[in-house]
Parts: structure tokens; sequence; C-alpha cells
């Protein structure tokens, strides 16, 4: 007998999902899709107020549509099919010209969004809650805080009741499985007793939204020497923009003001300059510090983390939130199939590390190289960065591995032979063999649903 089967005076719940982020919310429609009886605890009452990730990736626009949102969620998104990337020269007295256009093409992948879309996080949201909320097994404890484990046999970290607080009061509350989607700062993931292997950067970002023309709608990166800038066009007009500084730069730009924020904007973008100056406050303006953290296991018992509390990732790629995104789309799928075929052991959930651990280090990692690719402000390593950018940009077989890896549509793995089509010429590839190849590394439902298999086999007995 389940613990939800069981009753009793505590609330019962299926699962619970400790935080109501893009994450824990992803994964919590995909239960109350399948009538699965779940709770998500959320501690803030208000709409994040904080910039987060706003550039979906194909693969978590695809989850999307098998939860039949995709709709809403392109209609309330802007289409980004290319980024176009520019190296710049920067001369002393501040001029700059192109010196390069590396364009990233989504456009080439073979799937049904070949695109990033840009959407408003909290926008997003909003959409996956106003959907889970149409479904009764779907609760939602607003404004609730996860406090402790007030009942858990630790030797084989069985996790069984908790400790919510909600509204001044505390409520114990039971489930069959708990999922920690807390973020960066995860009870859960102390409760599971995980210890964090954490990589800093010599960089900082500030980040803003702001109004854009509206013809302004391409995703561009300009990168000189010593700057890096990225503008992301959003809906409605407006540009997500990013401006990477060095530690320290915050205060000093601070004290300074608000021109030696729009200045380098300007500087690559002039046609944004009326855009850009009217953010009026340095309280709009964010400062981003990046992080990057790991931890061994994912799941301990019939508990498991997802998101930024399993992996935080470098920014630079854009995968923070389509990992989250993707985490919770796959484990929810893999927790209705346990419930639907009372596979209810806690071993099951083992299936959602093996398939999602192994991606998001993958993605964390590919990150990591984008990051450190802008880490250093020498010509010289501008020059090998524009080196590496032409070549993957040119062989159509490392451009398509790239893009497949970092829209999380599949996985191709870097092999030795990449270091030759890399420094030889770029018709060096078989058309025939490529499609094949390249069909091959994208993941089919077998990849993300494994035990969707074991029931279809069990069927068949
Ligand atoms: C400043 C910043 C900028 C970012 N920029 C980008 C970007 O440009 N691109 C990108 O892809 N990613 C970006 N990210 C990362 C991305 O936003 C995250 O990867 C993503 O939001 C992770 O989703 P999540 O659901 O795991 O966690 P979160 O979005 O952090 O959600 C966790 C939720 O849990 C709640 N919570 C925490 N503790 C408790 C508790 N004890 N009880 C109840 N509720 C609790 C929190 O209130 C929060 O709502 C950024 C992140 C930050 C912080």
């Amino acid at each position: 007998m389940t613990a939800y089967e069981e009753g009793g005076s505590v609330e019962q719940f299926q699962v619970v999902v400790i935080g109501g982020g893009v994450g824990g919310l992803t994964l919590a429609l995909r239960l109350a899709q399948q009538n699965t009886k779940v709770l998500v605890i959320e501690k803030d009452k208000n709409p994040g107020k904080i910039y987060k990730g706003e550039l979906l990736q194909p693969k978590s626009l695809l989850h999307f549509r098998e939860m039949g949102i995709d709709h809403r969620i392109v209609k309330t998104s802007h289409p980004l099919p290319t980024i176009h990337t520019y190296e710049m020269k920067e001369a002393a007295d501040g001029t700059v010209e192109e010196s390069m256009y590396i364009p990233l093409h989504y456009d080439r992948l073979p799937v049904t969004f070949p695109e990033a879309r840009m959407i408003p996080h909290e926008k997003l949201k909003n959409i996956i809650l106003e959907e889970a909320v149409k479904h009764d097994s779907f609760h939602y404890w607003n404004p609730a805080a996860f406090q402790k484990f007030t009942s858990m046999d630790s030797k084989v970290k069985q996790f069984n009741r908790a400790m919510v607080k909600k509204e001044g009061e505390e409520i114990e509350i039971q489930a069959d499985f708990f999922v920690g989607a807390e973020g960066r700062s995860s009870l859960m993931r102390k409760a599971m007793e995980q210890q964090l292997v954490t990589t800093q950067y010599n960089h900082h970002f500030l980040t803003v939204t702001f109004p854009r023309p509206e013809n302004y709608t391409e995703a561009r990166m300009y990168a000189s020497h010593k700057s890096f800038i990225g503008l992301f066009p959003l809906p409605d007009n407006e540009v997500r923009c990013v401006l990477l500084i060095k530690p320290g730069d915050y205060n000093r730009m601070k004290k300074e003001g608000l021109h030696t924020f729009y200045d380098p904007i300007i500087q690559f973008e002039p046609e944004l300059k009326d855009c850009v100056t009217q953010i009026e406050s340095w309280k709009k303006i964010q400062l981003m510090i990046p992080i990057r953290h790991n931890i061994h296991e994912y799941v301990q018992g019939n508990a498991a983390i997802i998101g930024d509390a399993a992996h935080a990732v470098h920014p630079m790629a854009g995968e923070g939130m389509n990992l989250a995104i993707q985490d919770g789309a796959i484990l929810g799928d893999l927790l209705n199939w346990m419930f639907e075929t009372n596979n209810l052991e806690p071993k099951h959930l083992r299936m959602f590390e093996k398939v999602r651990k192994k991606r998001a280090d993958r993605l964390s990692l590919l990150s990591h190289f984008s990051a450190l690719g802008y880490a250093w402000s020498f010509k010289w390593y501008q020059w090998g960065r524009m080196f590496a950018l032409k070549r993957f940009e040119r062989h159509p077989i490392l451009h398509y591995k790239h893009m497949l890896n970092i829209s999380g549509v599949g996985w191709w793995m870097y092999t030795p032979m990449d270091a030759a089509r890399f420094l030889g010429p770029s018709s060096m590839y078989m058309r025939s063999r490529f499609k094949k190849r390249s069909q091959k590394a994208v993941f089919t439902d077998q990849d993300d649903y494994p035990w969707r298999k074991k029931r279809q086999s069990s069927e068949e007995d």
C-alpha cells in the first residue's frame, strides 16, 4: 500500500514538488494531465522580479507540444531561427568595425521547431500554471514554504512526511515521492546530503529588458577583444540585453552613471540608442553572477531533484531554464508510468537519473566552454575564438552538431574526426552518410522515455 492510499490525518499526495519555478510547474503539469495527485509548494506569492531564463530551446518546445500547450507558447513568444554573431575590431578610440560574421542556424535542424523562442519567464510560468489548475489532481499551495522532513528512514533514504509553513501555520504532509525543484538553494539537496561541485567565473553580467524598434527582430551577439553583448528580441517590442563585465565594474559603473551602461550598447548597436536610454534607473538593471554547480546523484530513495537544484549552468548557451523544463517533463512521464503500472519501488526513479544526468552534464560542459570563449580580454584570444567559430560555422557537420547539441534535440558526440574536419576543407564529408548519421543523433521516444518500452513489452507478455 502506498503512503497516499494509507490515508490518515495527514494530507496525502502521490507526488509533492517543492518549488513552483519553471521546472517544478512543468513536472506538475505532466503529472496532473495523467491524474496523478500532485502538490506544488511555492514560497513566493508574487511573480519573481529578477530576470531569469527566457530563451526556449527546440527540445523544450517539443516537450510542451507533447503536453498540448505549444500553441499558447508559440503565440506568446518571439522566434529566433538564427543567432547572428559578430566579431568586432575595437580601436583604442572606441570605434568599432565588423571583422567577421558568424550565423548560427537553428533552422538546419530536422525538427518540428527548428528555432529558439524568446518568452518572458513569468509569462511562461503563468501559461503552465493556468493549464495545470484545469486539473483536479493539481494542488498549488502559494505562498507556502517547505521547511524540513519530519519523518524519514535515513538508512534507505525514504522520505515520508514533511513540514510546510502555509499562512503562518505548520502543516504536515505525506507523499509517495518528493521532488526538490527549489532552484539553486535546495533544502531537498541538503536532505539528500549531496555535495556541490562548484565552478566560479572571472566575469559577471548586467542584464535588463528594454523597448526595441518593431523591425529589430533578430538575435545578435557582438564581441570584441574586450566586450561582449547579447541582444535577444522578446515579444511586445522588447529586447533582453546582456553585457559582460568584470567583477567590480558594477559598483564603478553605478558611481559613474547610467551612460556607462548605455555606451557599450550604442557603440555596437547605434540604432538602439533611443531605446536603451529609456532605462532610467540602475534598479532596472540586474547584476548576474554566473555559477556552475553539479552533484553526483539526482535520486535517493523516493526523492529526486530537478532543475537548478541539481545543476546550475553558465548562462552563455541559454540552457538553464531548458534543463529544468526537460527534467520536469521526463521525470513527470516516469512518475506517471510508475503509478499507471504500479511499479512504485523507488529504484525505478533511477531511470530519470539515467536519462537526464548525462545530458545535463554534457550541456553544463558545453555552456562552460562557451563561457570560456569570452573569458579573457586579449586580442590574440579573440583571434583564436574567431578562427574556431568560423571553422565550426562553415563545416556542415560541425555546425549541425553544435546546433543539435545545444538545442537539446539530440546528441552527436565530438570525435577525433572532428579535429580533421576542424582543420580540413569544408567539402570533406559525405552528404549521404551525414544525413543518415545526423538523423540517428536525434533523441527518439525510446531515448527520452525508456520505461515506455517496459510497458509495451509487459503488455505483449
Ligand atoms: C539571475 C538569473 C539569470 C538567468 N538567466 C538565464 C538565461 O538567460 N537563460 C537561461 O536558460 N537560464 C537563465 N537562468 C537560469 C534559469 O532561470 C534557471 O535555470 C531556471 O529558472 C531554473 O528553474 P528551476 O525551476 O529549477 O528553479 P527556479 O526558477 O529558481 O525556481 C525555484 C522555485 O522554488 C521556490 N522555492 C525555493 N525554496 C523553496 C521552499 N523551501 N519552499 C517552497 N518554494 C521554494 C522559489 O521561490 C522558486 O520559485 C538565470 C538564472 C538567474 C538566477
